[in-house]
Parts: C-alpha cells; structure tokens; sequence
C-alpha cells in the first residue's frame, strides 16, 4: 500500500471512528479507529528509511523528517 493512501485513510479513520464512538456505538467506533491505527503502523512510512510518519503532526508531510527525502516526488513516481 502506497504511504499517501495509507495517511488518508489513518484520518479517515480516526475522524469516521470518533463520530460513530459519539453517534452510533462507542465499540464500532473504537474498532473503526484500531484498524486506522494499525494499518498506517504498518503502512504509513516514509517508502525510502521506513520512518513512522503518523508520528508527524501534519496531515501530509512533503518531506521525511528523518531522512529529509522528497516525498512528493516519491508520491508522483509511484
Ligand atoms: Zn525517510
């Protein structure tokens, strides 16, 4: 799974997983937020050193924090 796809979908999530917790069911929405979480562990790094970016604030980093390498140029060649 591409990293960019993996971002969107850990905030999806999480926004998608907190209304329903609120709305609907505190456990689907728990659920909901847990596959997020675990999904972008595995699939949310930097494609170049592997660096975790859920541990980066912004919601689509353009560059690796650790290695500083161009993750928008990475996301077109892909
Ligand atoms: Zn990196």
């Amino acid at each position: 799974m591409r990293y960019s796809l993996s971002g969107t979908l850990y905030w999806v999530g999480t926004i998608l997983g907190l209304s329903i917790a609120f709305l609907i069911s505190g456990q689907i929405g728990l659920l909901i937020m847990l596959i997020s979480y675990l999904q972008a562990f595995a699939f949310y790094r930097c494609p170049h050193c592997r660096f975790r970016l859920s541990r980066v604030i912004m919601l689509s980093p353009n560059c690796c924090p650790k290695c500083g390498d161009d993750l928008t140029e990475l996301d077109k060649r892909n």
